[in-house]
Parts: C-alpha cells; structure tokens; sequence
C-alpha cells in the first residue's frame, strides 16, 4: 500500500481500509488548511490504485468492510474512474458494506445527479464533506471558495442520491470578531441541509498557513477555550434538525461531546454549561493533547 504522508481520514472511518485514490486536494485554496502544504493535487493512475487494491486483499485478506478512498476530496475524480474503482472494491472484498470519501460541494456540483446516483449504486455510500462555516463573510475570507448557498445545493444533491452525508464544521473559525455569526449562519445552513451526522472541529492554527501569518500580524484573534465553548453552545442551541448525530469527538476539540438532535439537545447544552463554569468538574482537552 503506498501513501503520500500525512494522510487525514475522519474519526468515524478509523476501522476502514484507507486507499489513496487522489493526492491532496483539488480546492487546494483555504487559508486554514495545512493538510495540502506539502503536497500537490493530483490523481493517482487507476492501474497504481487498483494494484493497491489486490496488495490490500493479500495482506489483509477478503474481511474488509470498509473501505475509504483517500485524498482531500476524492469526488472529484472522474465519474467513470470512481464506478471503476468501486466495482473492483466489491468484487475483491465480498463483504464490503460500505466504501466513503471527502468531497468538497463544488465536486457534487460538477457531477451531474446520474452520476450521483449511478456512484451510489455502486457503493459509494457515505460523504464527508466540509462546510467549515455557514458565514459567507467567513467563508471569503478563509478562500474556501464556494459559499453557503452552493454548499446546500451540493449537499441536497449528495444526500438525494442516496449516500449518507456527514457535514464538518470548524468551531472557532470567524476567530472573536465573528464567533456570534459562526455560530449562528452555521446554525442556519445546517438546519437548511438537515444532515443525518455533523462532526464539529475545532480550529487549529497550522504553522506555515495563511491564517498563521493572519494570527502573527494580529489580523485575526483565536478564541480561547472558553471562547470555543460559547460558540458552540450557541450553535447548538440553533440546531433545528430533524434526526442527526451531532459530534465534537474530533482531536482538536476541547470537549468531546456527541448525541443524536434534537433528542439530546436540552443535555448537551448541560454539559457546556457545566464546562463553562469556573472551576468546572469536566475536564477540557489540554493543548498539548489537541491535535489534527
Ligand atoms: S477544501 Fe478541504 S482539503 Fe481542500 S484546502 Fe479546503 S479545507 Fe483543505
């Protein structure tokens, strides 16, 4: 199996067999993002990832249940590509339950809703896909380069074909002087998506990014724990969802919380609260113990 280092994958998919389909990210553009500072988007050539494919059979054998294709954002690799990838996943490992991916909205957007469709039929069963925050102001200004109204269309269009959705967003990411508007557009845009899983993380400053030299010049202010904590509380608090898994179980979050919205809404705004008091019993992750 070869891998170009780092690789990221989401907490949920640390069971799955990870397959490096695509090599950093095609956006390639937000100013937070440290994940692609060292490497260059490409594709890799379906006759090296198939043969990863059989190597994975041989030393793992034909057990696998799930399966996640690396990079950034493997949706955007062709249609025909993907189809082929995932009929050879399913007919080397014949208990493969589901296989999942990144995707970025603007890959969705591209694919037409056939594509979608056809992709779904033939295993790609779950996206993860970041809407990093609902704030267009925000979403500008860290260059992520699609907003909140392309976001939700993309992500209606993944979630009408079929697959599971699961939305990341980024606690923390309008730093003090927008915390209320991350919250609450991010609030808004999810309660317009209604996914069936939300993972939040919280923002790390990657040395070396444009928004590490925005901190060192004092462009931006990082909010503190506390900081976070009310974020979120307001957040959630806005949360109009129908039947999602909500998580903050991440690495980078300070308090790792999960439950299922709106069932459990009334005790995970009791929890932050208990988190929010001064000499709270509840134990934050330390920074030193944070991480991407
Ligand atoms: S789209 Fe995702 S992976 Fe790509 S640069 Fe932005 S945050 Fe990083």
């Amino acid at each position: 199996m070869r891998y170009v280092e780092p690789v990221f994958r989401p907490p949920s998919e640390g069971p799955s067999l990870l397959l490096q389909a695509t090599i950093g990210c095609s956006n390639n553009t937000c100013t937070f993002c440290g994940s692609n500072l060292i490497k260059k988007f490409g594709v890799r050539p379906l006759e090296e990832i198939e043969e990863d494919i059989l190597e994975a059979r041989s030393l793992y054998g034909e057990g696998i249940r799930r399966v996640f294709l690396l990079d950034g954002n493997a949706l955007c690799m062709k249609t025909e590509d993907l189809l082929e990838l995932l009929n050879l996943l399913y007919a080397v490992f014949p208990h493969l339950e589901r296989v999942g991916l990144y995707a970025c909205a603007a890959d969705a957007l591209r694919k037409s809703e056939e594509d979608l469709r056809e992709l779904y039929k033939a295993g790609l069963k779950i996206a993860y896909l970041g809407l990093e925050s609902g704030d267009d102001v925000i979403l500008e200004r860290v260059l992520k380069g699609i907003n909140a109204e392309q976001t939700i269309e993309g992500c209606k269009k993944i979630m009408n074909a079929g697959m599971i959705l699961s939305v990341t967003i980024i606690l923390g990411l309008g730093g003090h002087e927008r915390w209320r508007e991350n919250a609450i557009e991010t609030a808004k845009t999810l309660n317009r998506i209604n996914p069936p899983y939300i993972g939040a993380l919280t923002l790390m400053v990657v040395p070396g990014t444009p928004l590490h030299r925005e901190v060192l010049e004092g462009k931006f202010q990082v909010l503190n724990s506390q900081g976070v904590l009310q974020e979120m509380r307001l957040l959630v608090e806005n949360l109009e969802l129908t039947n999602c898994v909500f998580r903050s179980n991440h690495a980078s979050n300070y308090l790792p919380l999960g439950g299922t919205l709106p069932h459990d809404k009334k005790d995970i705004l009791k929890v932050i609260d208990l988190a929010l008091k001064k000499a709270s019993r509840i134990p934050l992750r330390t920074e030193k113990h944070r991480r991407l």
